[in-house]
């Protein structure tokens, strides 16, 4: 079964959960609840800094943090990290006892007051090995960029429900048009347009 990342590296998903016979992403209704769950997530959290620069900077120095490429964790409870800082969350989780809270909703917040008492990872820490595809996986996946725009035009095309299942729905969205303008997504904090160049 071909795993994937969507958006931010680290939580994967099962291709054929996520994704049509075409590759396509699949109506969000279709897709189980629990992966569903976390794309839906995922739109809210790209453009987010990562935790550890974020917990070192503060909000006043929001500009100096690196924004997150990675995600662990459970949707809502999850950590964010530039790569400079993903090191840290490994060792916590791997010699700090943060594995014990592996699939708790408390995970992000006992890695961030390990991290809030001046811990971090030793200097020359291993650096994760990642292994990208599953290696029984399809060879022509589309790349992630790709599957990011699928999110975003899935989050278009289902529009209500998107804002539902994200807690966001607001009584006179129900009356604005069917395609969200750029202004709809900004307003709604998931304008994902920026970092996603679109050929549309
Ligand atoms: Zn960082």
């Amino acid at each position: 079964m071909a795993k994937v990342s969507v958006g931010l590296r680290g939580w994967r998903f099962d291709e054929e959960e996520i994704f049509t016979d075409d590759e396509e992403l699949k109506p969000l209704d279709e897709i189980p609840e629990e992966p569903r769950e976390r794309l839906v997530r995922l739109v809210g959290l790209v453009e987010e800094p990562c935790d550890v620069c974020y917990l070192e900077h503060g909000e006043a120095e929001v500009h100096r943090c690196n924004q997150a490429e990675i995600v662990y964790g459970e949707p809502n409870g999850e950590v964010l990290l530039c790569p400079e800082h993903e090191p840290d969350l490994i060792y916590w989780f791997r010699e700090e006892g943060g594995s014990e809270h592996a699939g708790d909703l408390d995970f992000g917040d006992r890695f961030h007051e390990w991290v809030a008492a001046g811990n971090e990872a030793p200097d020359g820490y291993a650096p994760v090995e990642h292994v990208e595809e599953d290696p029984d996986g399809l060879p022509d996946l589309p790349d992630q960029q790709d599957i990011q725009e699928r999110v975003e035009q899935g989050f278009e095309g289902d529009r209500i429900d998107i804002l539902e299942l994200a807690g966001e729905s607001d009584d006179k969205e129900e009356d604005a048009a069917d395609k969200l303008s750029e202004d709809d997504l900004a307003e709604s904090g998931v304008d994902l347009s920026t970092d996603y160049p679109s050929n549309r």
